[in-house]
């Protein structure tokens, strides 16, 4: 006798959904997997969060689409879970298992005032808004002042100067919408300085990434040290850091150039306020921090100004907390213990989590690969153990969202939409331009 599959949702079709779903179908027992995603597309933080010219970084959809091409994973785009869409509870009625994956979409503050300005963002809208999701294209942040700020010294902080410094020309060869590349043409922007609090010895970009930054076609890079460089840091262990810093004494040691656009890196600079005029920045003070005997960063009291229409801080995220799940707002991360949720210490059947929202945002996109493995792990090996769903069958499914009023996008809708962003890319020498008006994009899957 055969035996029925054991249910399992994903919800989150972004890197660590995809890897969990792909990780599920290794499991010796019959598992029948849906991942569901808000948006009609698939990728997630591949599509929504990879630089648009991180182009190669974002061939790794080639691995994540494996499990939808022979049709052993179902996709239920456009279906959002919880609050204005499908209920958790509901959701729990026709599965044995949910893995939550939604990332961490909360962009962190700075608490500092002036941050609510207008011209002031966190990264997660403004990397939104260039990489064209649909809740951010209209965001439509101010580059008509040639001053930009940006806060950080990770990855992120490089991905935005970077987008900022590039030339219209190259950005008209990604895959940003057109209204993003307009605004881009339009940009006034000419220089982006990067706050960072600590040393050259602490940043936390990745070397193949700072280097990017140094050649940038249309900018120089500008290092900002009060001297030290040339008076000699100790080398740090981490590889990483090393060749990071052999990259900054470099630049440090340069005569700068005559690009129409720079990037500076400012260290040891905190951001104290942000002044505005008529309700928008229009500069940022920073305190001048030193590094102390025991290597910590100590403010000066010392303030600097720097005029700016923007500012963008890119110091990390949190999760958003699911209604029905515990929630840690330290760590902005969900409670888990191998990606098996936690109330209260004790697991919660049926509920795990997988990528950011259990581990954090740290990590590159292959990192979700050992951690999706780890709660597939924990998940059938808990399995047998699972009250089975009450509503088991997918038709039952299919019957729940209708009734919530949700048409959901499947793999070939969103095929559609591949389709028809790829065809608009060869308009503009780009791979693909995406669709970013959620209307257009839901038209376009369901070919209507
Ligand atoms: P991140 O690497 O954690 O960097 C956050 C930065 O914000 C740190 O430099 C931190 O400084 C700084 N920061 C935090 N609070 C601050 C404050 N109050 N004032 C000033 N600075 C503050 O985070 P991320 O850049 O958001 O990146 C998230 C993850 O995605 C990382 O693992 C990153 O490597 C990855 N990523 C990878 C790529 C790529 O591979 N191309 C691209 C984008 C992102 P301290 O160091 O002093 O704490």
């Amino acid at each position: 006798m055969s035996q029925d599959p054991a249910r399992v949702a994903v919800i989150g079709a972004g890197p660590s959904g995809l890897y969990a779903a792909a990780a599920l179908l290794t499991s010796e027992v019959p598992v029948s997997v849906e991942v569901l995603d808000r948006l009609p597309a698939p990728y997630g933080l591949v599509r929504y969060g990879v630089a648009p010219d991180h182009v190669k970084m974002k061939s790794v959809i080639r691995v994540l689409q494996k499990p939808f091409d022979p049709a052993l994973v179902e996709f239920l785009g456009g279906v959002r879970v919880g609050t204005g869409g499908i209920g958790l509870d509901v959701l729990r009625q026709h599965f044995h298992a949910v893995v939550h994956a939604t990332g961490s979409a909360v962009d962190r503050g700075l608490g500092v005032p002036g941050e609510e300005l207008a011209g002031s963002y966190g990264s997660g809208e403004f990397v939104s808004w260039y990489c064209g999701h649909p809740d951010f294209v209209k965001l439509d942040p101010p580059l008509d002042h040639p001053g930009v700020a940006v806060v950080g010294a990770g990855n992120v902080a490089l991905d935005v100067a970077r987008v900022l410094a590039r030339s219209a020309a190259e950005m008209a060869a990604t895959d940003v919408p057109d209204r993003v590349l307009d605004a881009l043409r339009g940009s006034a922007v000419r220089d982006v300085h990067i706050l960072i609090r600590r040393g050259p010895q602490h940043v936390r970009f990745t070397p193949a990434e700072l280097r990017q930054i140094g050649d940038l076609a249309d900018a120089d890079v500008i290092v900002h040290d009060d001297g030290l460089l040339a008076a000699g840091v100790a080398e740090p262990e981490d590889r990483r850091q090393k060749q990071n810093l052999a990259m900054l004494t470099e630049w440090a040691g340069g005569a700068g150039g005559t690009a129409p656009r720079r990037v500076h890196l400012r260290f040891l600079r905190s951001p104290v306020r942000l002044n505005g005029e008529n309700g928008r920045v229009s500069s940022i003070v920073v305190e001048r921090n030193r590094i102390d005997e025991d290597g910590r960063v100590v403010g000066t009291g010392e303030e600097e100004t720097l005029a700016v229409g923007l500012v963008v801080r890119a110091i990390g995220y949190a999760a958003e907390p699911i209604p029905g799940l515990p929630f840690d707002a330290a760590t902005g991360t969900v409670p888990n213990d191998g990606g098996r949720v936690l109330a209260d210490g004790v697991p919660v059947p049926g509920e795990y989590v997988t990528g950011w929202i259990k581990r954090g945002p740290t990590g590159v996109i292959g990192t979700n690969k050992g951690d999706a493995n780890e709660t597939v792990a924990a998940l059938l090996a808990d399995l047998p153990g699972l009250p089975p769903p009450t509503r088991p069958e997918p038709a039952q499914l299919r019957e729940a969202l209708a009734a919530a009023g949700i048409r959901p996008v499947d793999w070939t809708g969103w095929l559609r939409l591949d389709a028809e962003e790829i065809r608009r890319g060869g308009m503009r020498e780009a791979e693909r331009v995406k669709v970013a008006d959620l209307a257009e994009m839901l038209e376009m899957a369901h070919g209507t």
